[in-house]
């Protein structure tokens, strides 16, 4: 069977990993002059086991696995450090958040749940007022997502896979069971395509005849100057009651805050004005901000892929050999490695076995009632 993967940032990358192990013949066909120039090298590469869903949290204990053991199977380190994610609770949040502490310890993810008096003593340069406590967890932390799918290309490599770079994708046509694909350089013919294009998701299904719901919205981090009295490496510190997250990156602090009012678009440039409203947020819980100096050279943008849901869509289209692994919001990096085997599975044996992908297939959305996920940031 012939596959090509059109995109190669993380989850490309892991795709064709996954299939080439199975022994496919897979094509990996990417714009840019190298892999992961897209989303995945904008990312603040957290990788976390705190989420509401089931499967999204087994999806991270899938992948933090395989980024644990990536040397061993490709020959490059993920440089998985586990500094942990420290989520930021008040009351309103204090219910929902024991409930979903209690699904994920019985998952066996280890979690630590600290008071507000507790955070403090930990985490002095924290402004504790009006939190209940916080959760720590202890397998949560931070990887390379360049690493990661450079290691997955050259382990597909290996197995035989083919990467062709500065080839984009301009049309895709279904014809005699074959789909011929037109790229910038050459032709190429599949019997399957994975779209794994990122925020152009939708484009490319469009070339299909195929209308799927993921659109581009760009997210802003920036970063301070070296913080030199500071306890680094500090934790992924989510403040739930605003939506302010940071950690430590070196000696510096890279933080950001999700602009929910922000209109679709392929725009990667610094919003400068959402910088004054982050810092309005961020300074009352964590004032020790106010004396590190923003590099405003190393802020950066770039682009999550959102669906209405924020789950990713998942699997087969209906009726089609067209497959998706869109959709990822804040959470590819870290769940990349699970989509690579969830990917393979489904092309291989027309369904998937080790996650129940149901709440992530496309399908869903003709459902009446939605759910959602509680921690999106
Ligand atoms: C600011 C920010 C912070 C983030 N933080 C985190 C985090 O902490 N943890 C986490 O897990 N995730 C995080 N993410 C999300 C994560 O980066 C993405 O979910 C992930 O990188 C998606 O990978 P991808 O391979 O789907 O997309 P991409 O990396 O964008 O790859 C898609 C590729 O498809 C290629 N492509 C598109 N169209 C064509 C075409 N026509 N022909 C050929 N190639 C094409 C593109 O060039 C690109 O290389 C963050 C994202 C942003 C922007």
């Amino acid at each position: 069977m012939n596959v090509v993967i059109i995109g190669a940032g993380i989850i490309g990358a892991s795709i064709a990993y996954h299939l080439s192990k199975l022994g496919l013949n897979v094509t990996l066909l990417e714009r840019n002059p190298n892999p992961a120039m897209g989303s995945t090298a904008k990312s603040a590469a957290g990788i976390r086991h705190q989420f509401s869903h089931i499967q999204n949290i087994k999806m991270s204990q899938y992948s933090a696995k395989e980024y644990a053991n990536f040397e061993q199977l490709t020959g490059r380190s993920a440089n998985y450090r586990k500094h942990g994610y420290l989520f930021l609770i008040d009351k309103n949040l204090e219910k929902d958040w024991q409930k979903q502490m209690k699904l994920q310890r019985s998952l066996g993810v280890e979690l630590e749940y600290l008071s507000a008096n507790e955070t403090k003593k930990r985490f002095a340069y924290i402004n504790t007022e009006g939190l209940v406590g916080s959760s720590l967890g202890h397998d949560d932390g931070i990887v390379e997502p360049n690493a990661i799918t450079f290691g997955y290309i050259k382990a597909a490599k290996a197995l035989g896979a083919r990467l062709f770079l500065d080839t984009e994708v301009l049309s895709l046509n279904y014809k005699n069971n074959q789909w011929q694909i037109k790229s910038k350089k050459q032709d190429f013919i599949a019997d399957a395509i994975i779209n794994a294009a990122g925020p152009n998701a939708a484009n490319i299904a469009k070339m299909a005849n195929l209308n799927i719901p993921v659109l581009p919205y760009r997210r802003n981090i920036y970063i301070t100057g070296p913080i030199k009295d500071f306890k680094h490496p500090s934790p992924l510190i989510i403040d739930m009651t605003t939506g302010v997250y940071l950690r430590s990156e070196g000696e510096r602090i890279i933080f950001g805050l999700s602009n929910h009012d922000e209109i679709a678009a392929f725009n990667e440039t610094v919003d400068w004005d959402w910088l004054e409203h982050n810092l309005s947020l961020a300074l009352p819980r964590f004032p020790f901000l106010n004396h590190a100096g923003l590099d405003y050279k190393s802020c950066w943008a770039g682009l999550y892929a959102i669906t209405p849901d924020h789950f990713p869509i998942l699997g087969k289209m209906p009726n089609s050999s067209f497959y998706n692994a869109v959709g990822f919001s804040g959470h590819g990096v870290q769940h990349a490695a699970a989509v690579g085997k969830i990917l393979a599975e489904e092309v291989t044996k027309n369904t998937v076995t080790s996650f129940d992908i149901n709440d992530f297939r496309f399908e869903r959305f003709s459902r009446k009632k939605q759910i959602y996920e509680h921690n999106i940031v």
